[in-house]
Protein backbone atom coordinates (compact mmCIF):
# COMPACT_ATOMS: atom_id res chain seq x y z
CA UNK A 1 0.00 0.00 0.00
CA UNK A 2 1.15 3.86 -0.71
CA UNK A 3 1.91 5.07 2.55
CA UNK A 4 2.68 8.25 3.65
CA UNK A 5 5.43 8.52 5.86
CA UNK A 6 5.27 12.22 7.27
CA UNK A 7 1.44 11.40 8.62
CA UNK A 8 3.55 8.10 9.60
CA UNK A 9 6.13 9.90 11.63
CA UNK A 10 3.54 12.81 13.24
CA UNK A 11 1.40 10.08 14.42
CA UNK A 12 4.18 7.88 16.27
CA UNK A 13 5.44 11.02 17.71
CA UNK A 14 2.34 12.08 18.90
CA UNK A 15 2.11 8.72 20.80
CA UNK A 16 5.46 9.29 22.25
CA UNK A 17 4.16 12.32 23.68
CA UNK A 18 1.50 11.18 25.41
CA UNK A 19 3.19 9.24 27.41
CA UNK A 20 7.06 10.70 27.78
CA UNK A 21 7.85 14.38 28.51
CA UNK A 22 10.59 14.08 26.46
CA UNK A 23 11.13 16.77 22.95
CA UNK A 24 10.40 14.85 19.79
CA UNK A 25 10.83 17.26 16.81
CA UNK A 26 9.91 16.33 13.49
CA UNK A 27 12.01 18.51 10.66
CA UNK A 28 10.69 18.33 6.81
CA UNK A 29 10.33 20.74 3.86
CA UNK A 30 7.89 18.44 2.90
CA UNK A 31 3.96 17.69 3.47
CA UNK A 32 3.60 14.67 2.12
CA UNK A 33 5.60 11.61 0.94
CA UNK A 34 4.90 8.40 -0.46
CA UNK A 35 6.67 5.16 0.03
CA UNK A 36 5.23 1.60 -0.82
CA UNK A 37 4.75 -0.66 2.37
CA UNK A 38 3.42 -1.84 5.47
CA UNK A 39 1.95 0.68 7.70
CA UNK A 40 2.58 -1.28 10.79
CA UNK A 41 6.13 -2.10 9.88
CA UNK A 42 7.07 1.21 9.09
CA UNK A 43 5.43 2.42 12.11
CA UNK A 44 7.70 -0.42 14.10
CA UNK A 45 11.17 0.87 12.86
CA UNK A 46 10.32 4.53 13.84
CA UNK A 47 8.77 3.40 17.20
CA UNK A 48 11.80 1.47 17.48
CA UNK A 49 14.29 4.42 16.64
CA UNK A 50 12.75 7.30 18.64
CA UNK A 51 12.44 4.66 21.68
CA UNK A 52 16.18 4.02 21.25
CA UNK A 53 16.98 7.88 21.09
CA UNK A 54 14.90 8.72 24.14
CA UNK A 55 16.34 5.49 26.56
CA UNK A 56 19.84 6.21 25.23
CA UNK A 57 19.70 10.14 25.48
CA UNK A 58 18.74 12.85 27.50
CA UNK A 59 17.85 15.34 25.45
CA UNK A 60 15.57 15.96 22.25
CA UNK A 61 15.13 13.09 19.70
CA UNK A 62 15.17 14.82 16.67
CA UNK A 63 13.44 12.88 13.04
CA UNK A 64 14.38 14.82 9.97
CA UNK A 65 12.33 13.76 6.45
CA UNK A 66 14.05 14.40 2.93
CA UNK A 67 14.46 12.74 -0.61
CA UNK A 68 17.61 12.51 -2.42
CA UNK A 69 17.03 10.60 -6.33
CA UNK A 70 14.64 8.10 -5.75
CA UNK A 71 15.41 7.29 -1.98
CA UNK A 72 12.74 8.73 1.31
CA UNK A 73 15.24 9.31 3.96
CA UNK A 74 14.48 9.44 7.04
CA UNK A 75 16.52 10.46 10.27
CA UNK A 76 16.06 9.88 13.41
CA UNK A 77 18.97 11.54 15.67
CA UNK A 78 19.58 12.25 19.63
CA UNK A 79 22.82 13.77 21.71
CA UNK A 80 23.60 11.02 23.31
CA UNK A 81 26.18 8.81 24.88
CA UNK A 82 26.88 7.47 21.55
CA UNK A 83 27.86 3.67 19.94
CA UNK A 84 31.73 2.99 19.98
CA UNK A 85 32.90 2.23 16.43
CA UNK A 86 33.76 -1.18 17.07
CA UNK A 87 29.91 -1.63 18.17
CA UNK A 88 28.75 0.14 14.82
CA UNK A 89 28.34 -3.01 12.94
CA UNK A 90 27.13 -5.40 15.82
CA UNK A 91 24.30 -3.22 17.12
CA UNK A 92 21.89 -4.61 14.42
CA UNK A 93 22.80 -8.42 15.57
CA UNK A 94 20.37 -10.35 17.74
CA UNK A 95 20.36 -10.07 21.31
CA UNK A 96 23.71 -7.62 21.00
CA UNK A 97 23.98 -4.76 23.35
CA UNK A 98 26.59 -2.14 23.71
CA UNK A 99 26.57 -2.19 27.93
CA UNK A 100 25.24 -5.38 29.10
CA UNK A 101 25.40 -4.11 32.59
CA UNK A 102 23.86 -0.52 32.52
CA UNK A 103 21.35 -1.35 29.77
CA UNK A 104 20.08 -3.89 31.47
CA UNK A 105 18.53 -1.21 33.77
CA UNK A 106 16.92 0.38 30.65
CA UNK A 107 15.36 -2.80 29.51
CA UNK A 108 14.87 -4.48 26.27
CA UNK A 109 16.11 -7.68 24.94
CA UNK A 110 18.52 -6.13 22.00
CA UNK A 111 16.12 -7.27 19.26
CA UNK A 112 14.93 -4.10 18.01
CA UNK A 113 17.48 -3.00 15.71
CA UNK A 114 17.65 -6.42 14.68
CA UNK A 115 13.79 -6.02 13.52
CA UNK A 116 14.32 -2.55 12.23
CA UNK A 117 16.83 -3.55 9.77
CA UNK A 118 14.99 -6.44 8.54
CA UNK A 119 11.73 -4.64 8.05
CA UNK A 120 14.46 -1.94 6.13
CA UNK A 121 15.46 -4.62 3.57
CA UNK A 122 11.78 -6.23 3.35
CA UNK A 123 11.03 -2.66 1.74
CA UNK A 124 14.39 -2.82 -0.19
CA UNK A 125 15.57 -0.35 2.15
CA UNK A 126 18.51 0.01 4.10
CA UNK A 127 19.50 0.92 7.26
CA UNK A 128 22.45 2.77 8.70
CA UNK A 129 24.17 4.30 11.32
CA UNK A 130 26.86 7.22 12.33
CA UNK A 131 27.63 8.08 15.36
CA UNK A 132 30.37 9.51 17.82
CA UNK A 133 30.80 8.26 21.18
CA UNK A 134 29.98 11.22 23.69
CA UNK A 135 27.78 13.36 21.12
CA UNK A 136 25.18 11.09 20.02
CA UNK A 137 23.80 9.02 17.05
CA UNK A 138 21.67 9.08 13.54
CA UNK A 139 20.05 6.59 12.64
CA UNK A 140 19.16 7.00 8.76
CA UNK A 141 16.21 5.09 7.23
CA UNK A 142 16.88 4.93 3.09
CA UNK A 143 13.19 3.48 1.55
CA UNK A 144 12.31 3.31 -2.41
CA UNK A 145 9.96 6.27 -3.62
P1 LIG B 1 15.06 -3.45 22.72
O1 LIG B 1 15.04 -4.81 22.16
O2 LIG B 1 14.05 -3.18 23.76
O3 LIG B 1 15.08 -2.36 21.64
P2 LIG B 1 17.75 -2.64 23.09
O4 LIG B 1 17.55 -1.17 23.04
O5 LIG B 1 18.85 -3.14 23.96
O6 LIG B 1 16.45 -3.36 23.51
P3 LIG B 1 18.33 -2.59 20.24
O7 LIG B 1 17.30 -1.57 19.92
O8 LIG B 1 18.53 -3.71 19.26
O9 LIG B 1 18.03 -3.27 21.65
O10 LIG B 1 19.72 -1.87 20.45
C1 LIG B 1 20.90 -2.67 20.64
C2 LIG B 1 21.92 -1.88 21.42
O11 LIG B 1 22.40 -0.80 20.60
C3 LIG B 1 21.39 -1.21 22.68
O12 LIG B 1 21.41 -2.09 23.77
C4 LIG B 1 22.37 -0.06 22.86
O13 LIG B 1 23.55 -0.54 23.45
C5 LIG B 1 22.69 0.33 21.42
N1 LIG B 1 21.89 1.47 20.93
C6 LIG B 1 20.79 1.42 20.16
N2 LIG B 1 20.33 2.66 19.87
C7 LIG B 1 21.18 3.52 20.48
C8 LIG B 1 21.26 4.95 20.56
N3 LIG B 1 20.37 5.75 19.96
N4 LIG B 1 22.28 5.48 21.28
C9 LIG B 1 23.20 4.69 21.89
N5 LIG B 1 23.18 3.34 21.85
C10 LIG B 1 22.19 2.76 21.15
Amino acid sequence: EQIDIISLCKETIASFRGAYEREIQLQSSLDVLYVNGNTAQLKQILYILIDNGLKYSDNEVQVQISTEADEAILQVRDYGQGIPESDQLRIFDRFYRVDKARSRDTGGTGLGLAIAKAIAESHQGKLTLESTPGKGSTFILKLPI
